[in-house]
């Protein structure tokens, strides 16, 4: 079985193309992780999520420990088993969830007491508890449980809430059982002050551990202010570990991200705007809604191998959605994971190719670009019914 590694297989500027190794088997990076916070990438089924190139999807504590529960999942076979995923899994610590979901929360200096969104029962997650449930779980890469100040916040705060997270992370490594081929990622905190990222890193790093993600960003700082964040901290972290920026984000901010030395990533983006119509593409986003789409009989994207755009029409699209039909977003959602993973094959190839910032100067400009004429794709591309 493989030691948990990350190997770095070319860089153009800070950009770097590598491999994770796990015990579930390696992972190309960058990468983009669907979200399968209950344990269920929504609306898609896992064979439709292999297909698109996913390599790893996310877990969530917070949900899976209200339910079913960590014990259950457990003796289920663990979270691979569970949902039917043999790949890596990564498992958000519940931290974030916590503080957004978890109503009449406590929070004191040994962990966070709250009641559940679904039954108003009283729980409580610690740095030990969080990391027993993602033992529990089978996470193959275990999150630090760290708390997550509402922002906007006075940089006292910020510094105290980061201060304390950094306690946590010692706790979280205690209670962390080493296992071949898993991980444990802390979590750099300290909002957008360059001086506590950099107290973090240097916490963290001290502690020692498999990878390192940035939290505390894409919470409405903005994007010129998450990059220059990125800009001051992904230099002063260590070179030879995986870096995963939580909670990111759009396409832009995704490749904007890789220039700037990150190599993972997760977001709800793409499965939540799936189920609300809304369809990423080279040509920026699309409404299937929209009426002009309506008698439409191209696909949504023509260099996209995902079932909606290679057995569908936009047309068909619009009308599922204009009906409320589940198969709308069931097909947009796996568009939508596809097109993500396309991106970031692309982007990892022009590392490789050391031509990334070219590549990103094209993707942003047919990202501003209008939708493809008749000319660049004739209708209809939807090959005729088997
Ligand atoms: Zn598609």
């Amino acid at each position: 079985m493989s030691r948990f590694h990350w190997t770095c297989e070319s860089t153009d500027g800070a950009a770097r193309a590598g491999m994770l190794h796990t015990a579930h088997g390696p992972v190309a990076t960058p990468t983009f992780m669907p979200v399968g916070t209950v344990g269920t990438v929504k609306a898609m089924t896992m064979d439709a999520v292999r297909s698109t190139g996913a390599g790893i999807v996310l877990g969530n504590t917070y949900h899976l420990m209200l339910r079913p529960g960590a014990a259950r999942v457990r003796a289920l076979g663990g979270l691979h088993r569970f949902m039917d995923w043999s790949g890596p899994i990564l498992t958000d610590s519940g931290g974030f969830q916590v503080m957004s979901l978890g109503a009449l929360r406590r929070l004191d200096q040994d962990g966070v007491t709250f009641r559940s969104h679904i039954d108003g029962s009283e729980h409580r997650l610690t740095p030990e508890s969080s990391t027993g449930i993602q033992h529990d779980l089978d996470a193959t890469i275990t999150m630090c449980f760290d708390e997550c100040p509402a922002l906007p916040a006075p940089p006292e705060a910020i510094a105290a809430s980061m201060r304390l997270s950094m306690r946590w992370a010692a706790r979280s490594r205690e209670a962390y059982v080493q296992r071949t081929g898993y991980g444990q990622f802390g979590i750099v905190q300290g909002g957008t002050e360059t001086d506590l990222r950099a107290e973090s890193v240097k916490a963290l790093t001290d502690i020692g551990f498999e990878g390192y993600a940035i939290g505390g960003l894409a919470v409405g700082e903005g994007q010129e202010l998450m990059f220059a964040t990125l800009d001051s901290t992904t230099p002063i972290m260590p070179t030879d570990k995986p870096r995963y920026l939580m909670g990111v984000g759009t396409p832009d901010d995704l490749l904007g991200s890789v220039q700037r030395g990150v190599d993972m990533f997760d977001c709800v983006m793409p499965t939540r705007a799936g189920r609300t119509a809304r369809a990423y593409t080279e040509r920026g986003t699309l409404n299937l809604r929209n009426a002009r789409h309506a008698t439409d009989a191209r696909p949504i994207s023509p260099h996209c191998d995902c079932l909606a755009c290679t057995r569908h029409s936009r047309a068909y699209l619009h009308h599922l959605f204009r009906a409320n039909e589940i198969l709308g977003p069931m097909l947009l959602t796996w568009h939508n994971i596809a097109y993500y993973q396309r991106l970031m094959r692309q982007i990892r190839q022009a590392i490789v190719d050391k031509n990334l910032d070219a590549t990103a100067a094209r993707m942003r400009a047919e990202w501003a670009a209008q939708d493809w004429t008749e000319d660049e794709m004739p209708q209809p591309l939807i090959p005729p019914i088997p």
